[in-house]
């Protein structure tokens, strides 16, 4: 095994987004940080100005022009919303922003409000208007959430950005979305290894290792952003039918992709879908592959032939459908 690898943080998007390249080129380096800056300047919903948020202001008033960028997201996001059963949807801001899970200021909201407020994410109510490329939220108070898909969007756009610096091998990791570039110049099977988190554990406490070969790598987990009240756990990807966070057996849902969108969109419907669903689904999709964490100590895996899985934790079972 050879080759020097340098790495290099920021802190970006409520998280550290990390790139690790095996070239020295401080040039690219800066030209990503930049990139990816001005990709949250357009995209966040938390702070006060974005584009994202201009629509937002504008909710109930009047359509909103954005740049092609900012339209062919929320587009991809509409239509992932739209998809049936999915629990994706990208009207749920009003119910983020009032939860609050991963923000201080988080408290259980009155059951009325939640009501209140699902009235508010009929993605439906999202007006697209591809030749004057605008969007309209149709209700006062609607609001449009990318938290769920902006850093997979991100990271697609810094891998063609790379590619422009003629650096064809690297890793972006922006916390819980990893993508990989080309083959591992530095291990022996040239596969890149990517762990899998243990749930509510310290961050190198891994479940297994995935091996993939220039693919994405994206999880949804509940163990990161989430609080406690009276033993009960709320996490911070809610269901848009009730408006509480999701129930169901999963820790996490992993989705191995070529590309990093389809990797974020997936993971937060295959979160949804839960695991019967989401395997059944998964035989239509032969473009990704799954990993499923149960809560009862469970690895589920379909890899369509995308990745491979080494089990280090001794107390999981692994079940694999490849
Ligand atoms: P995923 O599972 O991919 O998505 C969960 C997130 O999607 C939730 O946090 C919520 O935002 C949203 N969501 C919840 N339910 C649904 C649903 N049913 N359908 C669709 N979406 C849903 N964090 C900070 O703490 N401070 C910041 O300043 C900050 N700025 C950010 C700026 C940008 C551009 C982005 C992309 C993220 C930023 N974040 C920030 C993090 C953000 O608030 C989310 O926590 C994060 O993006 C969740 O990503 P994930 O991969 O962990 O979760
Ligand atoms: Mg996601």
């Amino acid at each position: 095994m050879s080759g020097t690898s340098y790495t290099y943080s920021q802190q970006l998007m409520g998280t550290t987004v990390s790139l690790k390249l095996f070239v020295e080129n401080l040039t690219a380096v800066s030209a990503v940080f930049n990139a990816i800056e001005q990709l949250e300047d357009r995209l966040t919903v938390n702070r006060y100005h974005s584009e994202v948020m201009s629509i937002n202001h504008a909710a109930g008033k009047q359509p909103v022009a954005v740049s092609k960028l900012v339209f062919d997201l929320i587009s991809q996001a509409k239509a992932a919303s739209l998809l049936p059963d999915s629990k994706f949807n990208l009207a749920i801001g009003p119910l983020v922003k009032l939860w609050k899970i991963g923000f201080n200021g988080h408290s259980i909201p009155e059951k009325d409000e939640i009501g209140r407020r699902l009235t508010l994410t009929n993605p439906h109510h999202i007006k697209l208007n591809r030749t004057n490329q605008t969007v309209y939220l149709a209700k006062a108070g609607m609001e449009i959430d990318l938290g769920a898909i902006a850093k997979g969007y991100i990271a697609d756009i810094i891998k063609l950005l790379l590619a422009q610096y003629n650096i064809f091998q690297a890793i972006i990791n922006c916390g819980g979305n990893v993508l990989t570039i080309g083959y591992s110049p530095i291990t022996a099977d040239k596969q890149w290894h990517i762990g899998l988190k243990r749930p509510f554990a310290e961050a190198n406490n891994l479940l297994g290792i995935i091996h993939v070969e220039d693919k994405s790598v994206v999880t949804s987990g509940i163990y990161e952003r989430y609080f406690i009240s009276n033993d009960q756990l709320y996490h911070h990807i809610l269901d848009p039918h009730t408006g509480y966070p999701l129930n169901n057996e999963l820790h996490s849902v992993t989705i191995i992709s070529n590309n990093s969108l389809t990797g974020d969109i997936y993971s937060t419907i295959f979160y949804g879908l839960g695991i019967r669903q989401g395997l059944s689904e998964l035989k239509k999709k032969q473009n990704i592959g799954v990993i499923f964490v149960t809560r009862d100590k469970k690895i589920i895996i379909q890899s369509n032939q995308h990745f491979t899985f080494e089990l280090t934790a001794d107390d999981y079972q692994l079940i694999s459908y490849s």
